[in-house]
């Protein structure tokens, strides 16, 4: 059986042990290692994964002037498609209006940690470069390795020995994830058990309008704009290239992590697809930190959907507003989940709407969650297959 059917029968087995198990905290319980374990294993190697891959794949871009354009044209790209995704989100959510007339009870403000846009800039540069990678900061660790990476590209003869090292270190790192990789089916199992055992499927009912505009929207986001553009701008077969990376998507749907599944991604990409790991190595890791078109599209549907409820009238202008600040908000969420949840702190704000309204979410933020990331990773997947078509590589 290939491994993305594997996954599939892992989600829908968890899907029915979850029913079966919810109300019975002790089974759940035992369920939950296992899909804790594969989460944790994930994680491991995502610091060392990047590091190693971006390192060499600098190297092999070769110098800082070809760096440059594959970054603009991959910063153009993200740019491009995140603001496209939340321009459909707000479009749906002022067509299908899902919180007008809606009575919920007063919502409570989860406690957020700080969030602003001078502080997601500011934390691209680490302040101590163990620390960042102790604390799993992917950002400045990509920051680091690009700088890394280049200066190794001028010192190359002196740093041979460098240059071998991470060649190497890179070649064991995706032996690594391929081990990884094989466990999939058993840990998205236990993830998807474990979430429909905990929380049941009766949290959803008031709130289904505007869980069905987020879906809607990401759909339209997924099948139809990103498509669009993998076939017109990178002339290459959607359908072929979501082959290749059916296993990644459906991993970040389980995981709700873009980081965690970052690893699968990377292999799918390289090894099923094609992509040259000069290509990848680049735009794959940033895209995972930096690119969320999902959550930029449910940060928008769900800030109007706030004021819809809270009856509060938004102009053009705050809509404007609305799609800055969740481009913003998207690029400054963690891989990680529920980082969206968070940062929609500075959409709320931006336009004066309560935060107490995030509290109105909260219930049902998870599935919402997995749904964005598996959109994002998607996304992340169109966007490194458009550069490397646009960088001129054959793809598989
Ligand atoms: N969980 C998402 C991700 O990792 C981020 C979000 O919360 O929207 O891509």
């Amino acid at each position: 059986m290939k491994l993305t059917t594997q996954i599939m029968v892992g989600i829908g087995l968890g899907l029915l042990v979850g029913l079966v198990l919810h109300g019975y905290p002790v089974g759940i319980s035992y369920v939950e290692p296992i899909g804790e374990i594969f989460i944790r294993l994930l994680k491991m190697i995502i610091i060392p994964l990047i590091m190693a891959t971006m390192v060499t794949g600098v190297l092999s871009i070769g110098d800082a002037r070809k760096l440059g354009r594959i970054g603009l044209k991959t910063f153009l790209y993200y740019l491009v498609t995140t603001v496209l995704a939340v321009v459909v989100g707000l479009v749906l959510v002022n067509i299908i209006r899902p919180g007008v007339g809606l009575e919920l009870g007063a919502g409570q403000a989860p406690d957020l940690p700080e969030q602003s846009i001078k502080s997601i800039f500011m934390d691209i540069v680490p302040k101590n470069i163990f620390g960042a990678m102790a604390e799993g900061k992917v950002l400045p660790v990509i920051f680091f390795s690009l700088l890394l990476g280049s200066a190794l590209t001028m010192v190359r003869e002196r740093a041979s020995g460098v240059v071998v090292f991470f060649e190497g270190f890179n070649a064991v790192m995706m032996k690594l994830t391929d081990w990884i990789m094989r466990l999939a089916p058993f840990g998205v199992f236990a993830l998807i058990a474990v979430l429909v055992g905990e929380t049941g499927i009766e949290a959803f009912g008031s709130l289904a309008k505007y869980i069905i505009t987020v879906l809607v929207g990401l759909g339209i986001h997924a099948l139809i704009t990103l498509p669009l553009l993998l076939w017109l701008v990178g002339g290459y077969s959607p359908l072929r290239l979501f082959r290749h990376v059916s296993a990644a998507v459906a991993t970040a749907f389980s995981t709700a992590s873009s980081a965690a599944t970052l690893p699968i991604t990377m292999e799918c990409l390289e090894e099923k697809a094609g992509v040259s790991n000069r290509t990848a190595s680049f735009v794959l890791p940033l895209g995972a930190t930096v690119n969320m078109d999902g959550t930029a599209l449910y940060e928008a549907v769900a800030a109007l959907f706030i004021a819809q409820v809270y009856n509060i009238e938004l102009t053009f202008m705050h809509q404007v507003i609305i799609v800055l600040t969740a481009t913003l908000a998207s690029i400054g969420a963690a891989a990680i989940p529920s980082a969206g949840l968070f940062t929609m702190a500075i959409v709320l704000n931006a336009v004066g709407l309560p935060l107490e309204g995030i509290g109105l979410i909260l219930a049902v933020d998870r599935v919402l969650d997995m749904c964005r990331t598996a959109v994002n990773v998607w996304g992340d997947s169109c966007g490194t297959a458009v550069i490397a078509r646009l960088e001129g590589e054959v793809l598989r």
